[in-house]
């Protein structure tokens, strides 16, 4: 990609993007890579499970004949790279941007990084957002639950009302026996369902059916109530509300839940010691393409 002026701001990651670059040093290492996080256990074949496959060369990207039934399966199929045209190193790269910087990458910024046009750039992007969010929805909050109630937007004000430009989201965040943060997640709240003044209890029903285990024990505290310091999310949400500040200026309302689950994402990645690389590129291995498509219709 040979554009490292570009990497100046990310200092002590530039280290690990040699690294990086070094080890998926092309298509063929990729796709190899993606096969080890889709069959783990080596091939099955996703019609008749049968587990034997030729390999073929002939492609861009291998493919995999079943030699039961003859199925070809391509190891982008089933996940956000399916039938696209741009290279695998170049998703790859949008994934250690989005995964090993703390300020995330915008789209302007990945099209110059990858040399792609700044559509591509934004669509890639949107859709490794969207494998986040749909990750996020298949976790519940288990043990001891507390849900905060918090506001964003313009003007960011500290009144108890809802200006124009504000809107409430709830904060959950799980805590397990010993003390310690499990899960975190921001949830903006319907329009249908807060006041000038208050968020509506369907709208805390609503997320505890979404989001919390049937078995925890969630309390729930209004703003009213509660002082800042008490608040077990509080910590998070400001620190999101800061990041998302600085990063990403001027998102509209209706995309920023994404960016909420994008950084929770990152905040639970660490509550868990997992590898923000691998467990992106995880996410993004089991999102089907076409997932995105039905949800922009
Ligand atoms: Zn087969």
């Amino acid at each position: 990609m040979g554009v490292i002026e570009l990497f100046k701001d990310l200092t002590t990651e530039f280290a690990s993007l040699v690294e990086f670059q070094a080890r998926f040093y092309s298509e063929e290492a990729c796709a190899d890579y993606l096969f080890a996080q889709k069959w783990p256990c080596g091939f099955i074949c996703s019609r008749c499970s049968h587990t034997l496959a030729f390999r073929i060369d002939t492609r861009r990207l291998p493919l995999y004949q079943c030699i039961h039934c003859h199925y070809q399966a391509s190891p982008t199929v089933g996940t956000i790279m399916e039938s696209s045209s741009t290279d695998l190193r170049k998703w790859f790269t949008a994934l250690f941007l989005v995964s090993s910087t703390e300020s995330s990458v915008h789209a302007l910024r990945l099209s110059k990084l990858i040399q792609v046009t700044y559509k591509t750039a934004w669509l890639m992007l949107r859709k490794i957002r969207q494998s986040i969010t749909q990750a996020d929805h298949s976790v519940k909050l288990t043990g001891t639950v507390y849900v905060d109630e918090g506001k964003c937007g313009k003007p960011w004000t500290n009144n108890f009302y809802f200006e124009a430009d504000e809107f409430p989201v709830l904060v959950g965040i799980a805590i397990d026996d010993q003390n310690q943060p499990t899960y975190v997640k921001i949830q903006m709240v319907p329009k249908s369902d807060y006041t000038d003044t208050d968020i509506l209890p369907r709208a805390i029903c609503a997320f505890h059916d979404t989001h919390v285990d049937d078995e925890a024990t969630m309390t729930h505290s209004a703003r009213v109530r509660m002082k800042r310091k008490d608040m077990r999310g509080y910590p998070t949400f400001k620190k999101a509300k800061t990041w998302i500040k600085k990063t990403f200026r001027g998102l509209a309302q209706h995309h920023l839940q994404h960016y909420w689950n994008e950084f929770c994402w990152r905040v639970n990645s660490k509550f868990h010691n997992q590898s923000p690389f691998e467990s992106l590129l995880n996410l993004c291995a089991f999102t089907p393409s076409s997932l995105y498509a039905n949800l922009v219709k």
